[in-house]
């Protein structure tokens, strides 16, 4: 499926009233003010008209705004989407901070997708985060989205205080029986000035590794591809603001492409489980997979190479994307990888 096309604008959450132990409001959106009217106008006219596309309004809270001033903005919207010029608007919000009402309101102003910023389905995780609602309330929320005919989105994040790998991907097919369409995930970062970092610096908080968060991610990207659910965006947005606050955590500038590529390696793996490596074989992959096959830096070609030592890669512009063939000598085995993904979820439960 072709990406889907977004013109994005950023409203900082100026005020937060919440405490996440992990926010640096700053850090994380970046020094940017919030657009006018006249701006979002300007843009959407030098945009390419797109009947799939979507002007999104990130930020976090997008309904913890004044009514009048959430107006402003879808209204800013309002001629590009009647002329045609692009499909509707996206919001994010928090889970708390939508009920029917709410999500009529969205619907009727030009609203098509909510992305719910969830964070995890788990009772302690969210009270050690800080998030300030429970887990009924997030899915109360998620399903008052699908039910009011909107598209959605969760953000769920890993290696808070009392997450687990399990938990996480947990919260993957958790978020998929509510009807997501879209996920987010992403690792816990310790940015400085935050109860997190000082928790840190106490040696009462450990973040994950740079490994474990890979390992944790492809496993929920495994989940989201056995559920049909579209990944968006995995690993925050590398930027200097983040980078000049990082205190410790799994940050990585392409940290979505390793997981993608753990996915593929978890794959072909599991695809040569039984193959004698003493005999030659060959993997065969479509060309598009081949970055993934590699790996960044080619870690994992060189991995499967020691692992391997007589196995032969070579593409095939035949096989369709996310699939691998094996063949050694007379046998010849086909990995598909939705059905190997939905495999590996059906061996967890
Ligand atoms: S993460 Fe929490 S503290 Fe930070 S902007 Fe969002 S709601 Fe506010």
């Amino acid at each position: 499926m072709a990406k889907q096309r977004i013109l994005p604008f950023f409203i900082p959450m100026e005020g937060c009233p919440y405490h996440c132990v992990y926010c640096d409001q700053v850090a994380i959106s970046g020094h940017v003010a919030s657009p006018s009217a006249e701006e979002i106008t300007v843009a959407l006219a030098a945009f390419p008209t797109d009947p799939q596309a979507e002007i999104a309004f990130y930020g976090g809270s997008f309904t913890c705004l004044p009514r009048s001033r959430q107006l402003y903005y879808l209204q800013a919207a309002a001629p590009a989407i009647a002329a045609g010029r692009i499909g509707g608007i996206r919001i994010s919000t928090r889970p708390d901070a939508v009920d029917a009402a709410t999500c009529s309101f969205l619907q009727e102003a030009g609203v098509t997708t909510v992305e719910l910023g969830v964070q995890s389905f788990n009772s302690k995780v969210l009270a050690a985060a800080g998030r300030g609602y429970q887990p009924q309330t997030a899915e109360k929320a998620c399903l008052t989205v699908r039910e009011a005919g909107l598209r959605l989105g969760v953000q769920l994040m890993t290696g808070l205080p009392e997450d687990t790998p399990r938990l996480a991907r947990e919260a993957v097919l958790r978020s998929a029986e509510l009807g997501a369409e879209l996920l987010r995930i992403y690792p816990t970062l310790v940015l400085a000035d935050t109860a997190l970092a000082a928790w840190y610096q106490q040696g009462d908080y450990m973040p994950q590794s740079l490994a474990e968060a890979v390992s944790c991610c492809r496993d929920m990207a495994i989940a989201a591809r056995a559920k049909g659910l579209t990944i968006i965006r995995m690993g925050i947005n590398p930027s200097a603001d983040v980078e000049s606050a990082l205190v410790a955590g799994p940050y990585h500038p392409a940290f979505g492409g390793l997981v993608l590529e753990a996915v593929k390696k978890a794959q072909i793996i599991d695809l040569l489980a039984d193959y004698d490596t003493a005999k030659a074989a060959t993997l065969y992959f479509p060309p598009v997979d081949l970055p993934l096959i590699w790996g960044h830096k080619r870690a994992s070609l060189q991995q499967l190479t020691a692992a391997y030592p007589l196995l032969t890669l070579q593409s095939d512009t035949l096989l369709p994307r996310g699939s691998l063939r094996w063949v050694c000598g007379e046998e010849s085995r086909l990995s598909q990888e939705t059905y190997w993904c939905q495999k590996t979820v059906s061996a967890w439960q």
